[in-house]
């Protein structure tokens, strides 16, 4: 059963003279799959995971994430992109706890599982190679380490679906390698859906089952490519 499902999704930003940024995007993705979205900058491949995170509703047709139309912000979804950012007034292991704070409001309650939080954030941050890093702040961590939070931030709610758009473009060649290697591990680890958006090819070839190709704007899917070949998956 599909786990993520667009069907005939239309979205145009502003009124009716706005940018059309999807015109008939379809995709379905299995749970558990790893899907790489590639297309020319400007198809709409950020609109597309705006839409699925229902962080901008589209026009016209539906989305549904693990069988519910997608209505609102979802959830049970994880997300990092190339430029997210650390709050600057937190050390590390406080920026990773804190999508936490917002799936849990209540204070009291978030208190009173701290020890299992910290716990398990500390158990992401040894997957990423940041052990011995929680008290330092943003501004104490080189960028590929910033981003090694940020997916550590993004999966701290042990969310079903993990979104990530370009979140290593900002990196050179090498951090970006060794990344991809991180990234698999934590896939391995906990299983998470993954949709992510990417301008490197190689990215996409090492990382996903499935390629999906995006036409010029407005985006919608224009090919798709099994990754042929078996990676380690146990
Ligand atoms: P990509 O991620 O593939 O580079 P985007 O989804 O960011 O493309 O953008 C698709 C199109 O929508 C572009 O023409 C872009 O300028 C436009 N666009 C993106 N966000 C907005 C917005 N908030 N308001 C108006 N137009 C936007
Ligand atoms: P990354 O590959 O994550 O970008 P770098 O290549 O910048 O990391 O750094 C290599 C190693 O240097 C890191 O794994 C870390 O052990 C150490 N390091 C980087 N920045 C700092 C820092 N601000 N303080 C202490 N150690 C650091």
């Amino acid at each position: 059963m599909a786990f993520v499902e667009l069907k005939d999704i239309w979205l145009r930003y502003g009124g009716t003279e706005g940018t059309l940024a999807l015109k008939n995007a379809s995709m379905s993705v299995r749970d558990g799959e790893f899907v790489a979205v590639v297309g020319p900058s400007g198809c709409g491949k950020s609109t597309l995971m705006k839409a699925v995170t229902g962080l901008w509703p589209p026009t016209r047709g539906e989305v549904t994430v693990a069988g519910s139309k997608v209505t609102g912000p979802v959830g049970i979804v994880g997300m990092a992109f190339q430029n997210s950012v650390q709050l600057p007034w937190r050390n590390t292991l406080d920026n990773i706890m804190l999508p936490l704070e917002i799936v849990e409001p209540h204070a009291s309650r978030l208190a009173a599982h701290k020890a299992e939080y910290v716990a398990k954030a500390r158990e992401l941050m040894g997957l990423v190679g940041l052990t011995g890093f929680e008290k330092r702040y943003p501004w104490q961590l080189s960028g590929g380490m910033q981003q090694r939070a940020s997916l550590c931030r993004a999966l701290i709610h042990e969310p079903k679906l993990l979104m990530l758009d370009e979140p290593f473009g900002a990196l050179d060649m090498f951090t970006r390698e060794e990344l991809w290697g991180v990234l698999q591990d934590l896939w391995m680890s906990k299983k998470p859906t993954v949709i992510l958006v990417t301008h490197d090819l190689r990215e996409a070839v090492f990382l996903a089952d499935r390629i999906l190709v995006m036409s010029a704007r407005p985006g919608r899917f224009v090919a798709e490519y099994n990754v042929p070949f078996p990676r380690p998956r146990t």
